[in-house]
């Protein structure tokens, strides 16, 4: 595919966040106009709101409006090679790489067997990306340690859904934001890391003066100032809170019995529970007033229409499952589900970590909704995917936590890292850095070079970026949007589903990657959702490029382009539900509470969040000027009476420090935050500022259900410190680069080779 002056532009996805808005990309040369530069002189691309987009009409936020820009910067151009990690990398033929690569696996499989093989991959992935990664690793190697980084972001969601409901899903669709008399926002600052839903949000809210806000937060974000109710709550005492507002809905007879003894199990242990919840003991455990939850209480009660909105804030905890379970539990007593502007409904934090779930993308968990521990769900996954019965393992693999671990105890022979960078995002990240260099052969698979991971690869391989490759991404409401190439991919990348699948074919699985295109590795992955929660069997990319943007279900039935309008927007509107007797599940959980609280040592909590121009470890809005202007460097927010005891003002610096290591940041005062608590944001990672990485506070404590690390809390001590002589954040690839190499000399020749 070559550039063309007057290529048209191209409708597909944004790449960043699970709100999934719909873009329309221009190429930097058109016929009659001028050609847009950044400060360097590249040409860019240009994306607008796409308004056709069922999910965003139109709208776009900072990052989606200039994802254009990062198209050309830092990109890897070709694969790089080297035998040990104090050596450069050298640049090598793809042949190379792939002959290397798959003798690595041989090795291994060979020595310690098939779960010696680990890969991690990401929300980041296209549904074809992830679907024959699956295949190769799960199917045709046999272990089903593939996890993706969506472990760190909603697996809470994904088990507290199954659980309750008996699959995974959200019930709910955006209408349901301009429809809800309620909305009730918790561990979510939407305002930041999903503007567009809390755009459409507001203005339903200013529209209908009758419709409520609640959000429950400890920070004071700009979602909780928009907020008619704020319940600024201690950290991790959620669940108490949930379980005390349904304490005074019972008491005041707010459920709906009806619902309950029709559609529901477990109510009466679900009740007992809740009976330890009187709103006194909330208020002292929360730390907020008894009238709060009486008003919250309250509001929900009076509201035909209760829309839950869900995030990090909930999935992030050593108690996700629970948190996001007892949020539900809320649902089913008061019957708020399967009704427009009603329902549980778990914002996802990545472009494609709904499609991950439909593929099967994480560790437990196989395509079609389907579990790895269930017979029947593996024989008919192994039949598709034409391998003997018993190729599949009935074990769930590794975990993202759990593969740390295994490294650090040396049983991982092959770790393969793709689309994302746990050198950052990981928790008690040194501890995370010093179990990748145990590895015996690291591959990091990625559009950008260096990344903080890198530095601890063996191959580093050239991925095509977002818009090189066609493919189909799933938004939080179930909406599938096909994303066409509309460029070719810079140097020698290749589409990632294509890096899969050579090595499969050259580990002697021909047949099982023959595939012709990206097309036809949809084709058969939708044929295995047939019949399940998540059926797409009716659509294919050529569909999705003549009809547009489609939510499931789309069985195969459909034929006309208007046979989705057969398909209510939301799930479970008969209340039905895929449990073994069709009912929903109660789930009865007390509050634990976090898993590091503060102490005399460590009296502060610290919450971590993400800030609005930034996404995720800034792989890519690192690259992009005005965000990286606006937030050049992280900030600590403290309350004044904190900072007032610390005689320390903003501006000033401060070590923070927990028990695993430090960050040193300056602070910024204020009364968005509450006393005893900080936040700092998660972006930066060491390339991009010195010891400022959060993750070197936290601690991977993880939920026993859904395996997802407790990323929002740890317990720190601050220290004032004078400003550190260097601070400045490295903005050149050579500057990158000298982090991640031996030495100035030995860089040379990968930095012209290696970056565009
Ligand atoms: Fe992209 Fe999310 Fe912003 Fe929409 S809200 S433009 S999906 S980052």
């Amino acid at each position: 595919m070559a550039l063309s002056t007057d290529a048209l532009s191209t409708k597909t996805l944004c790449p960043y966040c699970g709100v999934g808005c719909g873009l329309e990309v221009f190429p930097p040369a058109r016929k009659g106009r001028k050609i847009t530069r950044d400060s360097r002189g590249r040409p860019i691309w240009q994306a607008v709101g796409n308004k056709a987009h069922p999910s965003s009409k139109g709208q776009v936020c900072v990052k989606g409006a200039s994802v254009g820009e990062s198209l050309n910067k830092d990109r890897l151009k070709e694969p790089m090679m080297r035998d040990a990690l104090d050596q450069p990398f050298q640049p090598v033929s793809w042949d190379k790489a792939f002959e290397r690569i798959t003798s690595e696996i041989q090795k291994s499989i060979a020595q310690r067997g098939p779960n010696s093989i680990c890969m991690y991959g990401s929300g980041q992935f296209q549904s074809e990306d992830y679907y024959v990664a699956q295949k190769l690793i799960k199917g045709c190697i046999g272990t089903n340690n593939f996890d993706a980084n969506s472990r760190l972001c909603m697996s809470s969601a994904v088990s507290g859904y199954t659980q309750s409901f008996g699959s995974d899903g959200p019930p709910c669709c955006y209408d349901d934001l301009e429809l809800t008399d309620c909305a009730f926002l918790i561990g979510t600052n939407t305002a930041e890391c999903h503007p567009i839903i809390f755009n459409r949000l507001k203005k339903h809210l200013k529209k209908s003066r009758n419709a409520k806000l609640i959000v429950v937060d400890p920070r004071r974000t700009d979602t909780a100032k928009a907020a008619d109710l704020h319940l600024a709550i201690k950290p991790g005492t959620d669940i108490a809170l949930l379980n005390g507002i349904a304490y005074l809905l019972i008491r005041q007879g707010k459920h709906d019995p009806l619902f309950i003894d029709y559609c529901t199990d477990g109510f009466t242990a679900y009740a007992q529970v809740v009976d330890h919840y009187p709103p006194e003991r909330v208020a002292q455990v929360c730390g907020i007033s008894v009238a709060e939850i009486e008003q919250a209480a309250k509001l929900w009660a009076a509201s035909k229409s209760v829309l839950s909105l869900w995030s990090m804030g909930i999935n992030q905890s050593s108690e996700g499952t629970a948190k996001v379970r007892t949020l539900i539990n809320l649902h089913l007593m008061t019957g708020q589900l399967g009704r427009p502007g009603t329902g549980p409904f778990s914002l996802t934090g990545q472009p494609n970590a709904m499609g991950g779930r439909e593929v099967g993308g994480l560790a437990h968990i196989l395509p079609g909704y389907r579990l790895v521990k269930n017979p029947d769900h593996r024989r008919v996954v192994e039949k598709v995917w034409q391998l003997p019965a018993g190729s599949i393992s009935p074990q769930p693999g590794l975990a993202a936590w759990d593969m740390m671990l295994a490294l650090e105890q040396e049983m991982v022979g092959v770790m393969w890292i793709a689309a994302t960078n746990p050198a950052v995002s990981m928790p008690d990240i040194k501890r995370t850095q010093a179990a990748l260099l145990k590895s015996p052969f690291t591959i990091c698979q990625d559009a950008y070079y260096p990344t903080e991971t890198a530095a601890y690869a063996h191959v580093v391989l050239p991925a095509a970026q977002w818009g090189e490759a066609s493919g189909t991404m799933t938004n939080s409401e179930r909406v599938v949007t096909y994303c066409p190439a509309f460029r070719d991919p810079v140097g020698k990348a290749l589409p990632d589903w294509e890096i899969f699948a050579e090595v499969g074919r050259r580990l002697g699985f021909e047949p099982q990657f023959d595939f012709a295109d990206a097309a036809a590795v949809y084709d058969e992955f939708v044929g295995l959702t047939s019949g399940r929660l998540c059926d797409m069997s009716g659509l294919s990319h050529e569909r999705l490029a003549k009809a547009g943007p489609i939510q499931w279900p789309a069985p195969v039935c459909e034929t006309a382009d208007t046979a989705a309008d057969k398909f209510d927007k939301r799930l479970y509107t008969d209340y039905q539900f895929p449990t073994e007797n069709g009912r929903a599940k109660f789930a009865a959980f007390h509050l634990k509470g976090l898993a590091e609280p503060p102490d005399e040592r460590f009296p502060m909590v610290m919450t971590t969040g993400r800030l609005l121009g930034h996404w995720h470890t800034q792989t890519r809005t690192g690259r992009i000027e005005k965000i990286v202007e606006k937030y050049p460097y992280p900030t600590l927010e403290v309350n004044p009476r904190d900072a007032q005891q610390l005689q320390v003002q903003s501006g000033d610096w401060v070590e923070v420090r927990s028990r695993r290591g430090f960050a040193r940041l300056p602070i910024l005062v204020t009364q968005n935050i509450s006393r005893g608590t900080v936040f700092m944001p998660m972006h930066w990672g060491f390339l991009w500022a010195d010891n400022a990485e959060v993750n070197a506070l936290t601690h991977p404590e993880v939920c026993p259900i859904s395996l997802q690390p407790e990323l929002k809390a740890c317990a720190v001590q601050l220290v004032p410190i004078e400003k550190p002589a260097k601070t400045a954040k490295p903005t050149t690839a050579q500057q990158l680069l000298a982090m991640v190499q031996p030495t100035p000399a030995a860089v040379k020749q990968p930095v012209s080779a290696g970056l565009v």
